[in-house]
Protein backbone atom coordinates (compact mmCIF):
# COMPACT_ATOMS: atom_id res chain seq x y z
CA UNK A 1 0.00 0.00 0.00
CA UNK A 2 1.51 3.36 -0.97
CA UNK A 3 1.45 6.11 1.93
CA UNK A 4 1.90 9.11 -0.19
CA UNK A 5 0.27 11.82 1.39
CA UNK A 6 -1.11 13.86 -0.86
CA UNK A 7 -3.52 17.28 0.15
CA UNK A 8 -5.59 19.36 -1.61
CA UNK A 9 -9.12 19.59 -2.76
CA UNK A 10 -8.30 16.87 -5.67
CA UNK A 11 -7.31 14.78 -3.00
CA UNK A 12 -9.98 15.26 -0.52
CA UNK A 13 -12.58 14.70 -3.39
CA UNK A 14 -11.66 10.97 -3.47
CA UNK A 15 -11.86 10.66 -0.03
CA UNK A 16 -14.79 12.14 0.27
CA UNK A 17 -16.17 9.83 -2.35
CA UNK A 18 -15.28 6.54 -0.51
CA UNK A 19 -16.85 7.98 2.61
CA UNK A 20 -20.42 8.66 0.75
CA UNK A 21 -23.00 7.01 -1.18
CA UNK A 22 -23.17 7.92 -5.61
CA UNK A 23 -26.29 9.76 -5.20
CA UNK A 24 -24.95 11.62 -1.95
CA UNK A 25 -21.60 12.36 -3.73
CA UNK A 26 -23.81 13.58 -7.13
CA UNK A 27 -26.10 15.47 -5.16
CA UNK A 28 -23.62 17.19 -2.68
CA UNK A 29 -20.36 17.20 -3.95
CA UNK A 30 -20.16 16.96 -7.55
CA UNK A 31 -22.04 20.32 -8.07
CA UNK A 32 -19.07 22.13 -5.85
CA UNK A 33 -16.55 24.02 -8.39
CA UNK A 34 -12.93 24.44 -7.81
CA UNK A 35 -12.56 28.05 -8.68
CA UNK A 36 -8.89 28.84 -7.47
CA UNK A 37 -6.52 26.68 -5.05
CA UNK A 38 -3.47 28.01 -3.68
CA UNK A 39 -1.37 27.85 -0.26
CA UNK A 40 -3.24 31.12 0.86
CA UNK A 41 -6.55 30.12 -0.27
CA UNK A 42 -8.83 27.45 -1.44
CA UNK A 43 -11.96 28.73 -3.09
CA UNK A 44 -15.10 26.92 -3.67
CA UNK A 45 -18.08 27.63 -5.54
CA UNK A 46 -21.15 26.18 -4.01
CA UNK A 47 -24.91 25.92 -5.77
CA UNK A 48 -26.33 27.36 -2.55
CA UNK A 49 -25.95 27.70 1.47
CA UNK A 50 -27.19 24.25 2.30
CA UNK A 51 -24.47 22.60 0.11
CA UNK A 52 -21.73 24.74 1.99
CA UNK A 53 -23.26 23.58 5.37
CA UNK A 54 -23.45 20.23 4.45
CA UNK A 55 -19.60 20.08 3.40
CA UNK A 56 -19.13 21.98 6.73
CA UNK A 57 -21.35 19.42 8.62
CA UNK A 58 -20.38 16.44 7.04
CA UNK A 59 -16.88 16.68 6.43
CA UNK A 60 -15.58 18.93 8.41
CA UNK A 61 -12.91 17.50 10.15
CA UNK A 62 -11.85 16.19 6.33
CA UNK A 63 -11.72 19.92 5.48
CA UNK A 64 -9.33 20.79 8.13
CA UNK A 65 -7.00 17.32 7.33
CA UNK A 66 -6.61 18.14 3.88
CA UNK A 67 -6.52 21.35 3.18
CA UNK A 68 -4.20 24.35 4.67
CA UNK A 69 -5.98 25.98 8.24
CA UNK A 70 -8.36 28.95 7.52
CA UNK A 71 -7.51 29.28 3.68
CA UNK A 72 -11.16 27.91 3.06
CA UNK A 73 -13.67 30.72 0.92
CA UNK A 74 -17.01 29.52 -0.56
CA UNK A 75 -18.79 31.26 -2.99
CA UNK A 76 -23.05 30.93 -3.85
CA UNK A 77 -22.92 30.48 -7.46
CA UNK A 78 -25.84 32.78 -9.54
CA UNK A 79 -28.93 30.56 -8.33
CA UNK A 80 -29.99 29.80 -12.66
CA UNK A 81 -26.24 28.38 -12.96
CA UNK A 82 -27.39 25.60 -10.39
CA UNK A 83 -27.24 21.89 -12.44
CA UNK A 84 -29.28 19.67 -11.56
CA UNK A 85 -27.47 16.07 -11.45
CA UNK A 86 -28.55 13.72 -13.84
CA UNK A 87 -30.81 10.86 -12.64
CA UNK A 88 -28.66 7.39 -13.12
CA UNK A 89 -31.82 5.37 -14.37
CA UNK A 90 -34.46 6.20 -16.10
CA UNK A 91 -38.00 5.47 -14.62
CA UNK A 92 -40.08 3.06 -16.84
CA UNK A 93 -43.64 3.40 -14.91
CA UNK A 94 -44.76 7.27 -13.68
CA UNK A 95 -46.37 6.57 -10.07
CA UNK A 96 -49.62 7.90 -9.38
CA UNK A 97 -47.63 10.85 -7.26
CA UNK A 98 -46.15 11.21 -10.55
CA UNK A 99 -49.15 11.96 -12.20
CA UNK A 100 -50.38 14.55 -9.82
CA UNK A 101 -47.54 16.66 -11.01
CA UNK A 102 -47.77 19.21 -13.55
CA UNK A 103 -44.79 18.43 -16.01
CA UNK A 104 -44.31 21.76 -16.67
CA UNK A 105 -43.70 23.19 -13.39
CA UNK A 106 -40.26 22.05 -12.79
CA UNK A 107 -37.12 24.06 -11.07
CA UNK A 108 -35.99 24.69 -14.70
CA UNK A 109 -38.40 26.08 -15.87
CA UNK A 110 -38.89 28.71 -13.19
CA UNK A 111 -37.59 32.45 -13.91
CA UNK A 112 -35.87 33.30 -11.49
CA UNK A 113 -36.05 37.49 -10.24
CA UNK A 114 -36.20 39.45 -6.70
CA UNK A 115 -39.40 38.68 -6.59
CA UNK A 116 -39.23 34.76 -5.96
CA UNK A 117 -35.37 34.17 -5.28
CA UNK A 118 -35.34 33.78 -1.29
CA UNK A 119 -38.42 31.10 -2.10
CA UNK A 120 -36.97 29.28 -4.64
CA UNK A 121 -33.39 28.74 -2.70
CA UNK A 122 -35.91 27.63 0.12
CA UNK A 123 -37.51 25.41 -1.93
CA UNK A 124 -34.39 24.29 -3.54
CA UNK A 125 -33.01 23.62 -0.30
CA UNK A 126 -35.94 21.44 0.71
CA UNK A 127 -36.00 19.06 -2.07
CA UNK A 128 -32.22 18.46 -2.08
CA UNK A 129 -32.52 17.62 1.60
CA UNK A 130 -36.14 17.19 2.62
CA UNK A 131 -37.06 16.93 6.43
CA UNK A 132 -33.01 18.35 7.07
CA UNK A 133 -33.47 22.41 5.93
CA UNK A 134 -36.95 24.17 7.40
CA UNK A 135 -39.87 21.87 8.04
CA UNK A 136 -42.28 23.11 7.17
CA UNK A 137 -41.65 25.58 4.25
CA UNK A 138 -44.77 27.50 4.32
CA UNK A 139 -45.26 29.98 1.04
CA UNK A 140 -47.24 32.41 0.73
CA UNK A 141 -48.15 35.31 -1.58
CA UNK A 142 -51.05 36.32 -4.63
CA UNK A 143 -52.93 34.37 -7.21
CA UNK A 144 -50.51 33.44 -10.39
CA UNK A 145 -47.66 34.25 -8.70
CA UNK A 146 -45.82 30.52 -9.37
CA UNK A 147 -46.32 28.79 -5.42
CA UNK A 148 -47.79 25.82 -7.31
CA UNK A 149 -45.24 26.01 -9.94
CA UNK A 150 -42.39 25.57 -7.00
CA UNK A 151 -44.39 23.04 -5.24
CA UNK A 152 -44.49 20.92 -8.10
CA UNK A 153 -40.77 21.72 -8.71
CA UNK A 154 -40.13 20.69 -5.01
CA UNK A 155 -42.10 17.38 -6.03
CA UNK A 156 -40.72 16.15 -8.98
CA UNK A 157 -36.97 17.03 -7.89
CA UNK A 158 -37.62 14.74 -5.00
CA UNK A 159 -39.12 11.92 -7.47
CA UNK A 160 -35.66 12.44 -9.49
CA UNK A 161 -33.11 12.72 -6.78
CA UNK A 162 -34.38 10.53 -3.42
CA UNK A 163 -36.19 7.75 -5.40
CA UNK A 164 -37.03 6.23 -2.17
CA UNK A 165 -38.61 8.77 -0.42
CA UNK A 166 -42.72 8.62 -0.39
CA UNK A 167 -43.45 11.89 -2.02
CA UNK A 168 -47.05 12.81 -2.23
CA UNK A 169 -48.27 15.84 -3.74
CA UNK A 170 -52.28 17.36 -2.67
CA UNK A 171 -54.32 20.25 -2.85
CA UNK A 172 -56.08 20.82 0.29
CA UNK A 173 -59.79 20.62 -1.39
CA UNK A 174 -58.05 16.88 -2.36
CA UNK A 175 -57.21 15.96 0.94
CA UNK A 176 -60.36 16.91 2.83
CA UNK A 177 -62.08 14.74 0.12
CA UNK A 178 -59.74 11.83 1.04
CA UNK A 179 -60.87 12.09 4.65
CA UNK A 180 -64.58 12.42 3.72
CA UNK A 181 -64.70 9.04 1.79
CA UNK A 182 -62.46 7.20 3.99
CA UNK A 183 -65.03 8.36 6.88
CA UNK A 184 -67.73 6.97 4.88
CA UNK A 185 -65.73 4.35 3.57
CA UNK A 186 -64.12 3.34 7.19
CA UNK A 187 -61.34 3.24 6.18
CA UNK A 188 -59.53 6.40 7.97
CA UNK A 189 -57.22 3.99 9.45
CA UNK A 190 -55.78 3.11 6.13
CA UNK A 191 -55.87 6.71 5.27
CA UNK A 192 -53.98 8.09 8.23
CA UNK A 193 -51.10 5.81 7.94
CA UNK A 194 -50.83 6.11 4.02
CA UNK A 195 -50.01 10.36 5.17
CA UNK A 196 -48.01 9.21 7.96
CA UNK A 197 -46.01 7.05 6.53
CA UNK A 198 -45.15 9.82 4.02
CA UNK A 199 -41.11 11.11 3.77
CA UNK A 200 -42.56 14.40 2.05
CA UNK A 201 -46.35 15.80 1.35
CA UNK A 202 -46.97 18.81 -0.20
CA UNK A 203 -49.84 20.57 0.66
CA UNK A 204 -51.18 23.26 -1.98
CA UNK A 205 -54.12 25.97 -0.59
CA UNK A 206 -54.34 25.87 2.56
CA UNK A 207 -56.05 28.92 2.97
CA UNK A 208 -59.40 26.64 1.72
CA UNK A 209 -58.94 24.49 5.05
CA UNK A 210 -60.71 27.89 6.51
CA UNK A 211 -63.75 27.07 5.81
CA UNK A 212 -63.89 23.38 6.49
CA UNK A 213 -62.70 23.97 10.04
CA UNK A 214 -64.41 19.94 10.92
CA UNK A 215 -60.94 18.77 8.99
CA UNK A 216 -58.88 20.88 10.29
CA UNK A 217 -58.18 18.77 13.38
CA UNK A 218 -57.20 15.97 11.26
CA UNK A 219 -54.67 17.82 9.24
CA UNK A 220 -52.69 19.31 12.20
CA UNK A 221 -52.74 15.79 13.15
CA UNK A 222 -50.73 14.66 10.09
CA UNK A 223 -48.61 18.04 10.07
CA UNK A 224 -47.63 17.04 13.82
CA UNK A 225 -47.24 13.47 12.71
CA UNK A 226 -44.62 14.11 10.20
CA UNK A 227 -42.80 17.06 11.62
CA UNK A 228 -41.75 14.58 14.21
CA UNK A 229 -40.84 12.22 12.44
CA UNK A 230 -38.43 14.82 10.28
CA UNK A 231 -40.70 14.29 7.57
CA UNK A 232 -40.96 16.93 4.98
CA UNK A 233 -43.81 18.92 4.55
CA UNK A 234 -44.32 22.40 2.32
CA UNK A 235 -47.00 24.22 2.20
CA UNK A 236 -48.92 26.90 -0.21
CA UNK A 237 -51.45 29.77 0.38
CA UNK A 238 -52.57 32.81 -0.23
CA UNK A 239 -51.83 34.82 2.83
CA UNK A 240 -49.27 33.90 5.51
CA UNK A 241 -50.17 31.72 8.14
CA UNK A 242 -50.85 34.68 10.80
CA UNK A 243 -53.82 36.12 8.40
CA UNK A 244 -55.02 32.57 8.09
CA UNK A 245 -58.36 31.53 10.16
CA UNK A 246 -57.21 28.66 11.46
CA UNK A 247 -56.45 27.49 15.16
CA UNK A 248 -53.28 28.85 16.70
CA UNK A 249 -52.14 25.41 17.16
CA UNK A 250 -52.29 25.02 13.31
CA UNK A 251 -50.68 28.39 12.81
CA UNK A 252 -47.84 27.76 15.67
CA UNK A 253 -47.54 24.08 13.26
CA UNK A 254 -47.15 26.10 10.04
CA UNK A 255 -45.35 28.79 11.66
CA UNK A 256 -42.88 26.39 13.23
CA UNK A 257 -40.24 26.43 9.85
CA UNK A 258 -39.72 29.10 7.36
CA UNK A 259 -42.60 31.31 5.88
CA UNK A 260 -41.46 32.75 3.17
CA UNK A 261 -43.61 35.26 0.43
CA UNK A 262 -43.44 35.38 -3.31
CA UNK A 263 -44.24 38.93 -4.51
CA UNK A 264 -44.85 40.57 -7.55
CA UNK A 265 -42.30 39.82 -10.40
CA UNK A 266 -40.29 43.12 -11.78
CA UNK A 267 -40.84 44.12 -15.49
CA UNK A 268 -37.14 42.31 -16.16
CA UNK A 269 -38.46 39.13 -14.22
CA UNK A 270 -42.16 39.39 -16.46
CA UNK A 271 -39.98 39.76 -19.82
CA UNK A 272 -37.98 36.11 -19.11
CA UNK A 273 -41.32 34.19 -17.98
CA UNK A 274 -43.18 35.90 -21.05
CA UNK A 275 -39.91 34.74 -23.24
CA UNK A 276 -39.71 31.33 -21.48
CA UNK A 277 -43.34 30.64 -21.74
CA UNK A 278 -43.38 31.05 -25.46
CA UNK A 279 -40.26 29.17 -26.03
CA UNK A 280 -42.07 25.88 -24.32
CA UNK A 281 -44.64 26.78 -26.96
CA UNK A 282 -42.14 26.93 -29.78
CA UNK A 283 -43.33 29.94 -30.21
CA UNK A 284 -41.09 32.98 -31.45
CA UNK A 285 -42.04 36.36 -29.39
CA UNK A 286 -39.86 39.27 -30.60
CA UNK A 287 -38.05 41.07 -27.34
CA UNK A 288 -39.91 44.85 -27.87
CA UNK A 289 -43.21 43.17 -28.11
CA UNK A 290 -42.13 41.03 -24.26
CA UNK A 291 -41.82 44.33 -23.00
CA UNK A 292 -44.80 45.95 -24.51
CA UNK A 293 -46.70 43.31 -23.11
CA UNK A 294 -45.05 43.02 -19.72
CA UNK A 295 -45.65 46.40 -19.08
CA UNK A 296 -49.26 45.82 -19.76
CA UNK A 297 -49.73 43.05 -17.92
CA UNK A 298 -48.13 43.24 -13.92
CA UNK A 299 -49.65 41.55 -11.81
CA UNK A 300 -50.82 37.89 -12.51
CA UNK A 301 -48.29 35.46 -14.05
CA UNK A 302 -51.56 32.99 -15.50
CA UNK A 303 -52.86 36.19 -17.24
CA UNK A 304 -49.35 36.06 -19.00
CA UNK A 305 -49.44 32.74 -20.12
CA UNK A 306 -53.69 33.95 -21.03
CA UNK A 307 -51.64 36.46 -23.26
CA UNK A 308 -49.06 33.94 -24.92
CA UNK A 309 -51.51 31.69 -25.84
CA UNK A 310 -53.88 34.15 -27.72
CA UNK A 311 -50.80 35.63 -29.62
CA UNK A 312 -49.48 32.26 -30.53
CA UNK A 313 -52.97 31.16 -31.90
CA UNK A 314 -53.23 34.41 -33.68
CA UNK A 315 -49.67 34.36 -35.09
CA UNK A 316 -50.30 30.83 -36.43
CA UNK A 317 -53.15 31.81 -38.06
CA UNK A 318 -52.25 35.11 -39.49
CA UNK A 319 -49.27 33.77 -40.59
CA UNK A 320 -47.89 37.53 -40.22
CA UNK A 321 -45.63 39.17 -37.33
CA UNK A 322 -46.64 40.73 -34.50
CA UNK A 323 -46.72 44.70 -34.20
CA UNK A 324 -47.77 46.33 -31.03
CA UNK A 325 -51.12 47.31 -32.68
CA UNK A 326 -52.17 44.08 -32.91
CA UNK A 327 -50.99 42.88 -29.23
CA UNK A 328 -52.98 46.10 -28.12
CA UNK A 329 -56.19 44.51 -29.65
CA UNK A 330 -55.60 41.23 -28.38
CA UNK A 331 -54.85 42.14 -24.95
CA UNK A 332 -57.90 44.72 -25.05
CA UNK A 333 -59.80 41.88 -25.45
CA UNK A 334 -58.46 39.67 -23.00
CA UNK A 335 -58.69 42.47 -20.10
CA UNK A 336 -62.11 43.23 -21.32
CA UNK A 337 -63.52 39.89 -20.54
CA UNK A 338 -62.76 40.02 -17.03
CA UNK A 339 -64.90 42.10 -15.35
CA UNK A 340 -63.46 45.04 -13.36
CA UNK A 341 -64.36 45.67 -9.86
CA UNK A 342 -65.37 49.07 -8.07
CA UNK A 343 -61.61 49.80 -6.03
CA UNK A 344 -62.12 49.58 -2.27
CA UNK A 345 -60.11 50.05 0.65
CA UNK A 346 -59.76 46.67 1.02
CA UNK A 347 -58.53 46.14 -2.70
CA UNK A 348 -56.13 48.74 -1.77
CA UNK A 349 -54.59 47.35 0.88
CA UNK A 350 -54.44 44.29 -0.14
CA UNK A 351 -52.67 45.20 -3.47
CA UNK A 352 -50.01 47.86 -1.78
CA UNK A 353 -49.62 44.75 0.94
CA UNK A 354 -48.50 41.63 -1.72
CA UNK A 355 -46.52 44.30 -3.85
CA UNK A 356 -45.00 45.85 -0.73
CA UNK A 357 -44.70 42.55 1.20
CA UNK A 358 -45.75 44.31 4.07
CA UNK A 359 -48.54 42.88 6.13
CA UNK A 360 -52.60 44.83 5.90
CA UNK A 361 -52.53 44.88 9.82
CA UNK A 362 -49.27 47.14 9.29
CA UNK A 363 -50.64 49.34 6.82
CA UNK A 364 -53.38 50.03 8.84
CA UNK A 365 -50.96 50.11 12.13
CA UNK A 366 -48.84 52.65 13.49
CA UNK A 367 -45.44 51.16 13.06
CA UNK A 368 -42.85 54.04 11.47
CA UNK A 369 -40.24 51.20 10.19
CA UNK A 370 -39.13 52.51 6.98
CA UNK A 371 -40.42 50.53 4.41
CA UNK A 372 -44.10 49.96 6.79
CA UNK A 373 -44.40 53.54 6.82
CA UNK A 374 -43.96 53.87 2.80
CA UNK A 375 -46.27 51.06 1.94
CA UNK A 376 -48.72 52.63 4.34
CA UNK A 377 -48.30 56.05 2.67
CA UNK A 378 -48.43 54.73 -1.25
CA UNK A 379 -52.02 52.99 0.06
CA UNK A 380 -52.88 56.49 1.42
CA UNK A 381 -52.02 58.06 -1.82
CA UNK A 382 -53.83 55.29 -3.83
CA UNK A 383 -57.00 55.15 -1.49
CA UNK A 384 -57.67 58.99 -2.37
CA UNK A 385 -56.63 58.76 -6.08
CA UNK A 386 -58.65 55.76 -6.51
CA UNK A 387 -62.21 55.93 -4.11
CA UNK A 388 -64.62 58.71 -4.57
CA UNK A 389 -65.42 58.82 -0.65
CA UNK A 390 -64.78 61.46 2.03
CA UNK A 391 -61.29 61.92 3.48
CA UNK A 392 -62.36 61.73 6.98
CA UNK A 393 -63.58 58.17 5.71
CA UNK A 394 -61.22 56.69 3.67
CA UNK A 395 -58.41 57.98 6.71
CA UNK A 396 -60.45 56.33 9.06
CA UNK A 397 -60.24 52.78 7.04
CA UNK A 398 -56.53 52.95 8.02
CA UNK A 399 -56.71 51.80 11.46
CA UNK A 400 -58.45 55.14 12.35
CA UNK A 401 -56.32 58.29 11.11
CA UNK A 402 -56.63 61.09 10.65
CA UNK A 403 -57.63 63.36 7.09
CA UNK A 404 -54.62 65.70 7.99
CA UNK A 405 -52.35 61.95 8.78
CA UNK A 406 -53.89 61.34 4.80
CA UNK A 407 -53.16 64.54 3.48
CA UNK A 408 -49.58 64.44 4.92
CA UNK A 409 -48.77 61.01 3.12
CA UNK A 410 -50.31 62.17 -0.31
CA UNK A 411 -48.22 64.81 0.23
CA UNK A 412 -45.32 62.56 0.38
CA UNK A 413 -45.59 60.19 -1.89
CA UNK A 414 -46.44 62.78 -4.08
CA UNK A 415 -42.75 64.54 -3.98
CA UNK A 416 -41.38 61.61 -3.94
CA UNK A 417 -42.80 60.12 -6.85
CA UNK A 418 -40.97 63.12 -9.03
CA UNK A 419 -37.34 61.59 -8.28
CA UNK A 420 -37.99 57.71 -7.57
CA UNK A 421 -38.60 56.13 -10.96
CA UNK A 422 -38.75 52.34 -8.95
CA UNK A 423 -41.63 53.50 -6.67
CA UNK A 424 -43.67 55.07 -9.75
CA UNK A 425 -43.16 52.21 -11.58
CA UNK A 426 -44.36 50.54 -8.26
CA UNK A 427 -47.21 52.62 -7.64
CA UNK A 428 -48.59 52.31 -11.64
CA UNK A 429 -48.18 48.65 -11.00
CA UNK A 430 -49.98 48.49 -7.76
CA UNK A 431 -53.11 50.48 -9.97
CA UNK A 432 -53.58 48.05 -12.45
CA UNK A 433 -54.06 45.41 -9.91
CA UNK A 434 -56.47 47.03 -7.51
CA UNK A 435 -59.96 45.81 -8.50
CA UNK A 436 -58.44 43.12 -11.18
P1 LIG B 1 -50.08 30.20 -7.91
O1 LIG B 1 -50.10 28.78 -7.46
O2 LIG B 1 -49.17 31.07 -7.11
O3 LIG B 1 -51.43 30.80 -8.07
P2 LIG B 1 -48.99 29.03 -10.32
O4 LIG B 1 -47.84 28.31 -9.75
O5 LIG B 1 -50.17 28.22 -10.70
O6 LIG B 1 -49.44 30.22 -9.38
O7 LIG B 1 -48.49 29.87 -11.58
C1 LIG B 1 -49.36 30.32 -12.58
C2 LIG B 1 -48.68 30.19 -13.93
O8 LIG B 1 -47.62 31.10 -13.99
C3 LIG B 1 -48.09 28.82 -14.14
O9 LIG B 1 -48.20 28.46 -15.48
C4 LIG B 1 -46.63 29.00 -13.82
O10 LIG B 1 -45.81 28.14 -14.57
C5 LIG B 1 -46.39 30.43 -14.21
N1 LIG B 1 -45.35 31.08 -13.41
C6 LIG B 1 -45.50 31.79 -12.27
N2 LIG B 1 -44.33 32.24 -11.82
C7 LIG B 1 -43.40 31.79 -12.69
C8 LIG B 1 -41.97 31.92 -12.78
N3 LIG B 1 -41.29 32.60 -11.86
N4 LIG B 1 -41.36 31.31 -13.81
C9 LIG B 1 -42.05 30.64 -14.75
N5 LIG B 1 -43.37 30.49 -14.72
C10 LIG B 1 -44.05 31.05 -13.72
MG1 LIG C 1 -51.66 27.55 -6.98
Amino acid sequence: MSLELTTGWSALLEFIRTRCTATEFDNWIAPIRLLSESPEEVHLEVPNLFVQEYLSENFGDLLREFLPPNTLRFTIAEAKAVRAPQPTTPDPEPSPSLLLLNQNYTFDTFIEGPSNQFVKSAALGVATRPGKSYNPLFIHGGVGLGKTHLLHGIGHYVREHHKKLKMHPITTEAFINDVVDSLKSKSIDKMKKFYRNLDVLLVDDIQFLQNRLNFEEEVCNTFEALLNQGKQIVITSDKPPSQLKLSERLVARMEWGLVAAVTIPDLETRVAILQQKAHSRAFELPTQIAFFLAEQIASNVRQIEGAINRLAAHTRMARAPLTEETVQTILAEMLTFRPRSQPTVDAILQAVSTLFNVRVADLKGDSRQKEIALARQVAMFLAKEMLEEPLTKIAASFGGKTHSTLLHACKKIAEELQTNETLARQISMARRNIGS
